[in-house]
């Protein structure tokens, strides 16, 4: 899978006219390509996605609870009957400037399960971590706190996302002997509490300044099974270059 995060960025009218560009430079993907939008062009992007074969539509966050007086939020119930098909949640930006935590996300988690939205499950160890060598520790919480409680069948649904902090949008990429080491970290964890079953058939993309030049050596790497892209995600030749590279 590839998944583009074009955060708050785009009004509906560029949204449009950039996954438009998109299908038409990729054409049938040969992996899922997934838009990641913002709220308000949900339902315009999931009416193309719908025709693309391959192609599909989340967002980038939704609240926990099923309905009520949450003004601005929206529940997973609604992105379901929207037609959506993935919820990126526990991106590092929601937890750095919204307070969110692997408790809340867990119970996001959930919901989304139960709506039929698959999650997309972001974790990742900030510098001063990774400089201490504490990386797979923190992950590991991340991990056991977020998915630890689900039934093998629900956690088939969900995608991690391994994203260091410090290469989220700061143009250093973790390398790709890095990002496998986490990455088979985290696919030995799934499978010590999961089964081996359920372990192979996780999808754990790598987030962080994946670019057309850096994609196909990290995508090389045994346990890289695609990425989650951002600043580069707003490019469509780029975009396209880096579902490609897969
Ligand atoms: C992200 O925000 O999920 C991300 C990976 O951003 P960037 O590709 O810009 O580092």
């Amino acid at each position: 899978m590839v998944a583009g995060n074009w955060k708050m960025n785009t009004t509906p009218a560029e949204g449009a006219a950039l996954a438009q560009a998109v299908i038409e430079h990729v054409g049938t993907p040969g992996t899922k390509v997934v838009f990641g939008v913002p709220a308000i062009q949900l339902t315009q992007i999931q009416a193309l996605t719908s025709k693309a074969p391959g192609f599909y539509v989340a967002a980038q966050n939704m609240h926990q609870e099923d309905s009520g007086a949450y003004t601005g939020e929206i529940s997973a119930r609604m992105l379901a009957a929207a037609g959506v098909d993935y919820v990126i949640l526990g991106h590092s930006e929601r937890r750095d400037y919204f307070g969110e935590d692997d408790t809340l996300i867990h119970a996001k988690i959930l919901k989304a399960l139960a709506a039929g939205v698959q999650p997309i499950y972001c974790c990742g160890e900030k510098l001063n971590i990774r400089q201490a060598g504490n990386h797979e520790m923190v992950v590991g919480k991340q991990i056991e706190q977020a998915l630890f409680t689900l039934e093998a069948e629900q956690m088939r649904q969900v995608v991690i996302a391994y994203e260091p902090v410090w290469a989220i949008g700061t143009g250093v990429t973790a390398s790709p002997e890095q990002a496998q080491d986490m990455h088979a970290f985290i696919r030995r964890m799934i499978h010590n509490y999961f089964g081996q079953d359920v372990a192979e058939s996780t999808t754990i993309l790598y987030g962080g300044s994946v670019k057309p030049d850096n994609a196909e050596e990290l995508f090389g790497m045994p346990d890289v099974d695609g990425g989650l892209v951002g600043g580069a995600s707003l490019d469509a030749a780029g975009f396209a270059a880096i579902v490609k590279a897969l």
